[in-house]
């Protein structure tokens, strides 16, 4: 058997293991919110403040899709033209063109380009979440952040395509064997780090102070049987008035965090009642499951790139000689680019059914409907979220279930319903 032969049998065996991890993890049972109650629970929002929310989207809308179509357009055109890996050549020549350089410089030159053309959307958006009153955050502090992403992509992208092109050279007939391994242990290694070591870089997090409401979530935590050492508050105030919180990390790196403007916003009962919903997630694992999904689908993604590499116009469109090279990053970043927008809406869906789950756990845990259906009306409402979004957005990009559909989930919930 060939390398290109065993690498369609470990395609196949990945794609298999991908759907059995996507059919036995996610929880595809439960039947959606009856839509009557959702309705019911639009008709309790004032209409001039859904106006205000669908206002503010329609408005962000341009400008999201004027990114998205932008950046497609020019990851296409410099991938599949031989204009980028010019651009590789280039940021590889004070260096006589050494491949590392190649590499490292070309591959983050490509990405830092398309970057920057979107660049001004970005801008625009922020302008809009400031003129809706969501952002807090002056221009100073908006480049601030930008900055730091920038230097954080910078960091880790630099080691991975150092660690992904010197795989290729040492292994020329092999390296997508490797370098599946490497893109699943990288997601597993990211996914352990990030909340202790990035997301410091953009937030503070301090354990939340000693009284009632630290003692209840934790009480609420050892009822659960989860066991949570702290949880942690955001200074998210800094740059938004928008109110979440979430849980990242697994094992000793897990941690449920609240945003300040929560504490600032929501009454005690509704941090209760949106902790149990993170509770949830720690519950049923769901950082690890999500994990577990990206790796495979890294892996997979790096067995189809090195066959799609077979497919020889391609290559002649990017004017390379092999899809493992330098030269080829904007090829590879293309190629990424149409899979990330294709897998968007299935990742979206995967993450609903998960988070509808975690709102069962939550409603479950703490009996209390009308809570959490306060704390539902409270996070769409200083959020701007539109209640009932439309149908094709939600289902291209919607990570939630909409506030309606959570909402109507608390009275099927009350009627005893579960
Ligand atoms: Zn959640």
């Amino acid at each position: 058997m060939t390398p290109r032969t065993w690498a369609a049998c470990a395609l196949a065996v990945l794609v298999v293991a991908l759907v059995v991890a996507v059919v036995v993890t996610v929880p595809w049972h439960r039947p959606p919110a009856p839509r009557a109650d959702q309705l019911a629970a639009l008709r309790e929002f004032p209409s001039a403040q859904v106006a205000r929310a669908r206002a503010f989207h329609a408005d962000l809308r341009p400008a999201t899709y004027g990114a998205l179509v932008l950046g497609l357009v020019a990851a296409l055109v410099l991938g599949l033209t031989p204009l980028g890996a010019r651009v590789v050549e280039l940021a590889g020549r004070p260096f006589g063109g050494h491949w590392a350089a190649q590499a490292v410089l070309g591959g983050l030159a490509v990405v830092f380009l398309l970057e920057v053309l979107t660049l001004p959307f970005a801008a625009w958006r922020h302008t809009i979440a400031v003129r809706y009153g969501i952002s807090t955050q002056s221009w100073g502090g908006w480049r601030v952040d930008l900055l730091k992403g920038y230097a954080v992509g910078a960091v880790i992208g630099g080691i991975v395509l150092f660690g992904f092109f010197a795989v290729v050279r040492l292994a020329p007939r092999w390296w997508w064997a490797f370098g599946a391994a490497g893109a699943a242990a990288l997601v597993v290694l990211l996914s352990f780090v990030l909340p202790v070591v990035v997301e410091p870089v953009f937030n503070r997090f301090t354990p939340m102070a000693d009284g009632p409401l630290r003692t209840e979530l934790l009480a609420l935590a050892a009822r659960d049987g989860v066991p949570v050492r702290d949880v942690l508050v955001a200074d998210a105030s800094r740059r938004t008035r928008a109110v979440n919180a979430y849980v990242s990390g697994f094992g000793p790196t897990r941690r449920i965090v609240v945003y300040d403007t929560m504490l600032a916003e929501a009454d005690p009962a509704e941090v209760v009642s949106v902790t149990a919903h993170e509770l949830g997630h720690a519950k049923e694992q769901d950082v690890l499951t999500g994990t577990l999904i990206g790796a495979l689908g890294a892996a997979t993604a790096v067995v189809a790139l090195f066959l799609l590499g077979g497919w020889s116009p391609l290559l002649r469109w990017a004017g390379v000689g092999a899809i493992g090279e330098p030269r080829a990053m904007a090829l590879l970043l293309a190629v990424s680019t149409v899979a990330g927008l294709v897998a968007g809406p299935a990742q979206a869906l995967l993450t609903r059914r998960i988070e509808a789950r975690a709102d069962a756990h939550a409603l479950a845990l703490t009996g209390d409907p009308a809570t959490f259906e306060s704390m539902q009306r409270r996070l769409g409402t200083v959020n701007l979220a539109d209640p009932d979004p439309p149908t094709w957005e939600y289902v291209m990009s919607a990570s939630h279930p909409s506030t309606v559909e959570r909402m109507a989930a608390a009275r099927a919930y009350a009627r005893g319903e579960r």
